[in-house]
């Protein structure tokens, strides 16, 4: 509604006329896949195509939810009282209890989504909330036009996968800029090792909010391609060097089953590459790690341990960020997700010598 009188009376109407306007503003401002905007939008419009809106519009169809038969499907159902829904949000890693009694007019929960989230670690809340009212639509339209019934777990799994694919893939966006352009010109950015060699980073990323350990490892030739890239993730609070200390153990894990005989792992925490390179490194909390390490060492024709600079460490350091929010370890071989391609070109400079 268009407010055409000039009434300087501060009523509801105005407060009202501010809320739209700050979910819109927010809404356009997330870091979110735009298709994702647009559908939150629709959504948030009641624009959707909910068996209820079609049937009030047109008079068409039956108004019962196909996913459960029971209830009218409006959207507030398919997202929150539908069974299926009230599975998702119990397993998903994102909790909106406190808000249940608004679940009755999605803009009104989404409007204290918005609101709640901006108190602690926001950002990916409502991000990862966005991929599930996602995915809960897309399960929806599966069994609705394909007679195809997506279980709860799957569909928190998807949208927790894309919302970190995404987040990496603009991690290694934001990978191209001032840090690598820094290491480039004081010389210290990634190099391919010798041919024959495989050079493998690694690093770890702990979240403590999430309670998660990520471990990545990323093994290069000395054509600087990718061979190898791992995820490992952990239900644990991590200490920093401890999990670094595991992520070097997971590298010479990986090159032996890779059969690699020459290898040089590469880790940005100087404090464990120190204890290794030493004789008699000591640090009673890394003991069996390190005594781990130095006996897999043995299994190598050449095995050496490097510290890097983290700007020079950034993929492993980007796996170890996509590990950390992953609910499940990874391992790729052969083909590579296109963020970790892209990232692995970057490492190498702007001129690469298969480029020009
Ligand atoms: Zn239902």
């Amino acid at each position: 509604m268009e407010v055409t009188n000039q009434r300087p009376a501060p009523d509801p109407e105005t407060s009202w006329e501010i809320r739209k306007h700050t979910v819109w503003k927010t809404l356009w401002s997330l870091n979110i896949k735009l298709k994702l905007k647009h559908f939150l939008w629709r959504c948030l419009q009641n624009g959707l195509a909910t068996k209820d809106a079609l049937y009030k519009r047109f008079g068409i169809g039956n108004k019962v939810c196909q996913c459960c038969g029971e209830d009218m499907e409006t959207i507030e159902h398919i997202f929150f009282t539908c069974p299926t829904a009230q599975v998702i949000w119990k397993i998903a890693p994102v909790r909106w209890e406190g808000l249940a009694n608004l679940q009755g007019n999605l803009w009104r929960w989404w409007e204290a989504v918005l609101q709640a989230a901006k108190k602690s670690e926001g950002v990916g809340r409502i991000q990862l909330t966005a991929n599930i009212l996602w995915q809960i639509w897309k399960a929806r339209n599966k069994v609705t036009f394909q007679q195809e019934i997506t279980d709860a777990k799957n569909i928190v799994e998807k949208a927790q996968q894309e919302w970190i694919e995404y987040e990496a893939a603009m991690e290694s966006d934001r990978g191209s800029n001032p840090d690598l352009e820094k290491a480039t010109l004081i010389q210290q950015r990634w190099e391919p090792p010798k041919e024959g060699t495989i050079r493998i980073n690694t690093d770890a990323a702990i979240s403590a909010k999430m309670v998660r350990s990520g471990l990545g490892i990323i093994a290069r030739n000395w054509r600087g391609e990718v061979v190898r890239a791992k995820g490992i993730t952990a239900r644990r609070k991590g200490i920093a060097a401890t999990e670094e200390a595991l992520a070097i153990r997971g590298a010479l894990e990986m090159a032996q089953i890779a059969g690699w005989t020459t290898i040089e792992v590469q880790s940005d925490c100087k404090h464990v590459v120190s204890l290794i390179n030493m004789d008699n490194g000591q640090d009673c909390s890394l003991q069996t790690i390190l005594d781990d390490i130095d006996v897999q060492k043995g299994n190598f024709e050449s095995c050496t341990f490097t510290f890097v600079p983290r700007m020079v460490n950034q993929c492993s350091h980007a796996l170890a960020q996509f590990a950390v929010k992953a609910t499940r370890d990874f391992e790729w071989e052969g083909s590579f997700p296109v963020w970790l391609s892209s990232l692995v070109r970057k490492d190498m400079g702007v001129v690469t010598p298969f480029c020009n």
